[in-house]
């Protein structure tokens, strides 16, 4: 069984290098890895992204691309050799822009010698619900919406994809013994608010239902305590994965 603190990723949503350099010193040893998204990624750049690699640490960087396929395969051989463990598309970019993705970034990690990142693809965000995709021209359910996008992208060769872990049980049914990554954010532990995210599970029943990683973000980052509030999550996959 996997040791329950790498199954945590911690967002580390925050505007500056100092904020991200104590957040990610504080729980240096504690959780699996970190989360280098759109807001930390835009102030600091790349730099960013090596400095908390060369301190040893996993990185996802979650800079969510969603261009035409040269962009995307182009800006995600630039991702990887940033020495990320994870980066993501969207996979509503379509087959062709995740095909070209993973053959850009293995060719390119060939070359280099080098394990190739873990690629995954956003389903959709567990900020959005059915409304949402309504109004963006969706016209259908969230489920069927998720499993279509997790289908192209298996298809595509992703290695997992990032979604609600109330989709998980039905993404793990279809795999037929595939091994396939599932990436769960929108976790709220019980006691924690919802801020905007929508589609949410606690961190035990995210375990439950086959989450590989949860993302956790506010809850832990926001927190008086983060080092006792992702210490408490631990303890919780732990008890769930029993
Ligand atoms: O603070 P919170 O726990 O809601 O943070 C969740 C993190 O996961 C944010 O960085 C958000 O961008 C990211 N995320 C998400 N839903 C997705 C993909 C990524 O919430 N589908």
């Amino acid at each position: 069984m996997s040791n329950p603190k790498d199954k945590l990723i911690v967002a580390l949503d925050v505007a500056t290098r100092k904020e991200a350099l104590d957040l990610s010193g504080r729980l240096d040893g504690v959780v699996g890895a970190f989360k280098i998204g759109l807001q930390l990624f835009t102030a600091e750049g790349g730099d960013m992204v090596r400095e908390i690699v060369s301190r040893g640490h996993r990185v996802f960087l979650d800079l969510k691309f969603h261009d035409i396929p040269n962009t995307v395969a182009s800006a995600s051989v630039e991702a990887s050799r940033l020495g990320v463990w994870m980066l993501n598309v969207h996979a509503s970019g379509g087959s062709e822009m995740m095909r070209r993705t993973v053959e850009a970034v293995a060719e390119d990690c060939a070359k280099r010698g080098v394990p190739k990142p873990l690629l995954t693809s956003v389903t959709v965000l567990t900020s959005s619900d059915e409304k949402t995709l309504v109004e963006t021209g969706v016209g259908s359910h969230v489920d069927d919406q998720v499993q279509r996008l997790v289908q192209i992208s298996m298809d595509a060769g992703m290695d997992g994809v990032v979604a609600s872990a109330l989709e998980v049980s039905q993404i793990k049914s279809r795999l037929a013994g595939r091994s396939f990554l599932t990436v769960t954010p929108g976790i709220r532990p019980s006691e924690a608010t919802l801020d905007d995210q929508r589609r949410v599970t606690t961190p035990r029943q995210a375990i439950i239902n086959g989450s590989d990683f949860i993302v956790v973000g506010r809850p832990i980052t926001r927190a008086s305590d983060p080092v006792g509030v992702a210490s408490s999550i631990i303890d919780e996959i732990s008890s769930a994965q029993r």
